[in-house]
């Protein structure tokens, strides 16, 4: 999960990086007020989940409170790269001397962590990063050691700070450092990372991505989420502890087990390009253990979605035999009845595995009205396609 700008600056405070005070608003009038709690002056910040908010225009200076208030009216509702600025923050003005660059994160490729940090910091890091990889230090972290502050000054060293830095420099290192191990974060980066004319170190913006993985031990970050912004499908899906995904096609999907979901969302794609291109509708994993409940649950969400046309419940018995899966079809379909939801689009039904023949009896017995078996994945994912494109 992405955080805003302002979330991140809170994580920072809460470690002792060194930040400045700010506070969010939603209208460009309540800039007044803040603008006067900040000493006059404040520089306004659109909040948006992407980067180069200041080549965008999204970062201005305010000289006055009235000003503040101007500034921010021009921000709010714009568009930066695509998404719209909802909230600004407004923080204390920084007399910058000198902009840097730091960040921590997972690098995937070399299994490990990496710090990676620049005194060419600032709206143009892509540019240098890309032309002058040699003013980009990069430094892999283990993550049993971390970054002491022996480690910490390694890299100030590297990135070529200045003699006179490296302390302040290493000291806000070890505390980003804390941020990135103790939020579970996946990338913790300040860009710029300022030197103010008082010579103090400063993290005057902050991205930060946390792992959804460490949710369980990280109660915490639930607030951070953006409700407003995610799909009402997903959250409905997350609040029923369903593995979903929404993507913009018309075939509903539910599978058992993460590889043969994906697999089967590329057999409906290829087979939707014989039947108008209709494309996979969603991403659903019920997982090993498909009660009647889960099926229901996952059943609900999919038909729930206005673009689904059509339903391929695709399922390989294993530990979870397919005379359980069927019964939990056949307990789904009566459970969503009994709960008033119409269920009017087609359900096709694929068992294979595990007790393939008794699964397929129980659903051939109930003779649901609206679902068919077909004994192949191919032919399911054709017919499930067909039935999407009428
Ligand atoms: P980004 O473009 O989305 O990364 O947004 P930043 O928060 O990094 O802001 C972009 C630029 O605006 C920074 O590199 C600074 O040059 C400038 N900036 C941001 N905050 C201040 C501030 O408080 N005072 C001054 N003078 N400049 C600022
Ligand atoms: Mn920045």
């Amino acid at each position: 999960m992405d955080l805003f700008e302002y979330q991140a600056k809170d994580l920072f405070a809460k470690h002792d990086v060194p930040v400045l005070a700010g506070e969010v608003i939603e209208t460009p009038e309540a800039a007044r007020e803040v603008t006067e709690r900040l000493g006059g002056r404040a520089v306004v910040k659109a909040q948006v989940k992407t980067g180069g908010r200041g080549k965008a225009g999204g970062v201005k200076l305010a000289s006055d409170p009235a000003d503040a208030v101007e500034k921010a009216g021009q921000i709010l509702g714009m568009d930066i790269k695509g998404h719209t600025v909802h909230k600004v923050m407004l923080a204390e003005t920084a007399d910058i001397q000198d902009e840097y660059y730091v960040s921590f994160l997972l690098d995937r490729t070399n299994r490990t962590f990496l710090a990676m940090a620049s005194v060419e910091g600032g709206v143009e890091i892509e540019e240098v990063a890309a032309t002058k990889p040699e003013a980009l230090a990069k430094i892999p972290v283990d993550a049993i050691a971390g970054v002491t502050e022996e480690k910490a000054r390694e890299i100030a060293e590297a990135a070529k700070f200045p003699a006179e830095l490296i302390d302040q420099v290493a000291n806000v290192l070890v505390k980003l450092w804390d941020v990135f191990v103790k939020e579970d974060a996946l990338l913790v980066e300040v860009n710029p990372l300022v030197k103010t004319a008082e010579g103090k170190i400063i993290a005057l913006d902050g991205k930060v991505s946390l792992d959804a993985n460490a949710d369980f031990r990280q109660p915490e970050h639930e607030a951070l989420e953006d409700k407003a912004a995610a799909n009402p499908l997903e959250a409905a899906a997350k609040a029923k502890g369903l593995n979903y995904v929404k993507l913009d096609g018309q075939v509903g999907i539910i599978g058992n087990g993460a590889g043969l979901v994906m697999s089967t969302l590329d057999v409906v794609a290829y087979a939707g390009e014989k039947h108008s291109n209709v494309k996979p509708a969603n991403f659903l994993d019920i997982g090993g253990g498909a009660s009647a409940e889960v099926m229901a649950n996952g059943l609900e969400i999919i038909l729930g979605d206005p673009d689904v046309k059509s339903v391929f419940v695709n399922v390989f018995g294993g530990i979870t035999a397919c005379d359980a899966v069927a019964n939990g079809i056949v307990q789904a379909l009566e459970l969503l009845k009994s709960k008033g939801e119409d269920v009017t689009k087609p359900l096709v039904v694929r068992l294979d595995g595990n007790n393939a023949e008794l699964g397929r009896k129980i659903l051939t017995d109930a003779a649901h009205p609206l679902v068919q078996q077909v004994d192949t994945m191919d032919g399911a994912a054709d017919k499930a396609a067909e039935l999407a494109a009428k």
